[in-house]
């Protein structure tokens, strides 16, 4: 039997499926992971990425924070790949219960997913760091000014994703535990486990049906029963189109 085929039986199995995700699952949507520097960051920008989206640089440089996050973090013209396409599809289903993913770009809502725990938050959210009034991506995007102001009082509009420095939000986690703890089949995509919180809260999963699927090697491959190193997007849509 193929892993493929196993991966297939597995998911005709399972009735409570829970997709962890990190950035590898937006890859195919030509969305790059912010954390794998490329020279062309060094050339135009003087800190690392980890340091431009902190929120002590925010605080401190909050004109390079947003030309930075503007240039680099926004992909307002992304679209849902395969992936999201697929896990929308097996909640449709009603095999998979929740998506937790560590990506803030808001692909899995726009595939048509419902249940979908952000842990770091999301792009499209944004808020005023006075007055609380809320707004979305458009109207980041539209402000003409670099940093975007409130309408209401003229505050500063900071997008609701977590910066480095900043704590997570405890009851985001807590539903993220939680479903992880309910999963029969947990199918680990595009995150190689070391960012905090992930290795701690795949632990929750008490099943031992652990699916990884990311390009290189993590050390939970040993806890796997299942391990791919191909594209998400093309192997979920491969294995959806068969339950
Ligand atoms: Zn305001």
């Amino acid at each position: 039997m193929t892993q493929e085929y196993e991966l297939i039986s597995l998911i005709k199995k399972s009735n409570n499926i829970v997709y962890f995700g990190g950035a590898g699952t937006s890859t195919e949507s030509n969305i790059p992971d912010f954390r794998s520097q490329d020279g062309l960051y060094s050339l135009k920008y003087k800190y690392p990425p980890e340091t431009m989206l902190s929120r002590s640089f925010f605080d401190q440089h909050t004109e390079e924070f947003f030309g930075f996050y503007k240039d680099k973090v926004l992909y307002p013209d992304a679209k849902a790949n395969k992936a999201h396409i697929a896990l929308a599809e097996l909640e449709r289903m009603g095999k998979l219960k929740a998506i937790v993913t560590q990506n803030i770009d808001g692909l899995h809502q726009l595939a048509g997913s419902e249940s979908v725990i952000e842990l770091h938050g999301s792009v499209h959210k944004n808020y005023c760091i006075d007055c609380n009034a809320k707004y979305d991506l458009d109207y980041v995007i539209a402000s003409e000014a670099i940093v975007p102001r409130c309408r209401e009082c003229g505050g500063i509009v900071r997008p609701d994703v977590v910066l480095y420095e900043e704590g997570l939000d405890q009851l985001i986690m807590n539903a993220a535990k939680d479903a992880i703890e309910a999963s029969d089949l947990l199918i680990v995509g595009g995150t190689s486990l070391v960012v905090y919180p992930a290795a701690g809260l795949i632990r929750y999963h008490k099943n031992n049906q652990i699916v990884l699927i990311n390009k290189s090697e993590t050390k939970y491959d040993n806890r796997a029963v299942l391990r791919f190193d191909e594209a998400i997007g093309e192997l979920l849509d491969r294995v959806v189109c068969n339950i």
